[in-house]
């Protein structure tokens, strides 16, 4: 067994006790594998090892790979920092972006994706850590992004995705979970249909399912530790 392999069912078993902790059905949580600076070559043991999504920060690499590995049948997550220039090829390549934090990247990339493909899945990026982080939007200002993002064709709206501050106190974190998943429900009574929190990654999965995270991001723990950051 490659230690990729290893690693992903060490990550399946924490997701599965962290449900059952939480009392949730552990088919309610899906696992991306962020393999952002890995090679395809490596991607290619954990899709040996049944993983099927992948997480991607950067544009061309991302693209890069998706090529590389075209012949297999594979989900790919958008999940950086998009910049308004780099929207045709994301919305070409890619079915998720989980990163929408402007209302001008949206429509870009709603205008860019068409041609036949199904709707681009997305989710609004929130910062939940006040000033201590700087990607997404404020909890206030959530609510009327959602609603224009949720209006745009060819893209469908899932939910909403979040990184807390790098904190060491797991009830702080756990607190910064749970704040999206209420601001998931406002948003919710407020008309809009959105099933998915992308919240959680290698060191603080668990909190993030308890709090009912339904895909949590996993880089690090599947991979081991990146050259960058
Ligand atoms: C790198 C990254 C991850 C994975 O982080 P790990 O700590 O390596 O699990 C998750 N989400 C985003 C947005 C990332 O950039």
């Amino acid at each position: 067994m490659t230690t990729i392999c290893a690693n992903l069912q060490a990550v399946r078993s924490r997701i599965a006790a962290a449900a059952q902790r939480a009392g949730r059905r552990r088919e309610d949580i899906a696992l991306l594998a962020v393999s952002k600076t890995v090679a395809a070559e490596r991607i290619d043991e954990a899709v040996a090892a049944g993983q099927r999504a992948f997480g991607e920060n950067y544009a061309q690499e991302g693209i890069g790979k998706i090529a590389a590995l075209a012949a297999l049948d594979l989900e790919w997550h958008f999940i950086g920092p998009l910049q308004s220039n780099k929207t045709r090829p994301v919305a070409e390549h890619f079915d998720w972006v989980h990163s929408i934090e402007r209302f001008k990247v949206a429509e870009r990339l709603s205008v860019a994706r068409g041609g036949g493909l199904p709707p681009l899945q997305v989710c609004v990026q929130v910062n939940v850590s006040g000033e201590s982080s700087k990607s997404g939007v404020s909890p206030e200002e959530a609510a009327s992004l959602a609603h224009a993002v949720a209006a745009l064709p060819n893209l469908r709206l899932r939910g909403l995705m979040t990184i807390p501050e790098p904190s060491e106190d797991a009830s702080l974190v756990r607190r910064r979970f749970a704040m999206l998943r209420q601001l998931r429900d406002r948003l919710n009574a407020g008309g809009l249909a959105l099933d998915t929190l992308s919240m959680g990654m290698s060191h603080d999965l668990e909190e993030a399912i308890l709090e009912g995270a339904t895909i949590v991001r996993v880089g690090t723990a599947i991979f081991g530790e990146r050259a960058r950051a």
